[in-house]
């Protein structure tokens, strides 16, 4: 019987601790989630044969998509009220103590075949947030990749906690713009890639990475 018990234990603690490590790299995070616009201003929009996609509909998607995987891992995320003022937004983080902020956002274009994955960021600890969730992004959408740009845009500007503001695609592309009112297929992959680019973050801080960048290494644009 003691033997049966044993076995037991073992494929309860054999179950238990992957999922323990899944959710580790979140352990005592909070993440505040903005959606991009929205309080009466829609963003860019794109058509799928004729019909309006809304940038704030699908900020909103992403993030509610987003939301989800991060309570599956028990992450405390923090909704970021879609106040008129960036700074409040962002002030609005900073009181929930919030860890970082992504402010979640869709490019537009008035040519209906651009679309790529762009980053951006303002303060020094924004990259390294940043970093991860731009490769993650790139790689799942199998877009062209144009990196992270520091200069000086939306809501990074504010407040000191690290953030970045993400333009995964163009909502104007047309391809992108009827998924949205299809099977929401780059919602998905959107969101996973965020949290897999959150979950490579936290793991590299929790690793004793955070904060620490060696001269070369900031040179290189690798912190
Ligand atoms: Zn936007």
């Amino acid at each position: 019987m003691k033997k049966v018990l044993f076995i037991v234990a073992l494929l309860a603690l054999v179950w238990v601790l992957p999922i323990a490590r899944a959710s580790a790299p979140f352990d005592g995070t909070i993440i505040a989630l903005d959606a991009g616009h929205g309080g009466g201003e829609s963003g860019a929009v794109g058509y799928c044969l004729g019909v309006p996609v809304a940038e704030e509909d699908v900020n909103r998607a992403v993030r509610a998509e987003l939301k989800s995987l991060l309570d599956g891992v028990a992450a405390s995320v923090f909704e970021v009220p879609q106040l008129a003022s960036r700074r409040d937004r962002v002030q609005a983080a900073e009181d929930a103590h919030a860890d970082v902020l992504i402010s979640i956002h869709h490019n537009g274009s008035s040519n209906t075949s651009t679309d790529y994955t762009q980053s951006f960021v303002t303060q020094k600890n924004d990259k390294e947030l940043a970093l991860p969730i731009q490769s993650a992004l790139a790689a799942a959408l199998g877009l062209p990749d144009r990196g992270i740009k520091s200069d000086g845009y939306g809501m990074t500007v504010y407040g000191s906690l690290p953030g970045v503001l993400t333009e995964a695609y163009f909502i104007t592309d047309t391809d992108e713009a009827c998924d949205f009112l299809g099977a929401r297929a780059r919602v998905s992959a959107e969101a996973r890639a965020m949290f897999d680019g959150l979950a490579t973050y936290f793991l590299s801080r929790s690793d004793g990475g955070g904060g620490s960048c060696s001269p070369d290494a900031e040179k290189q644009g690798k912190c």
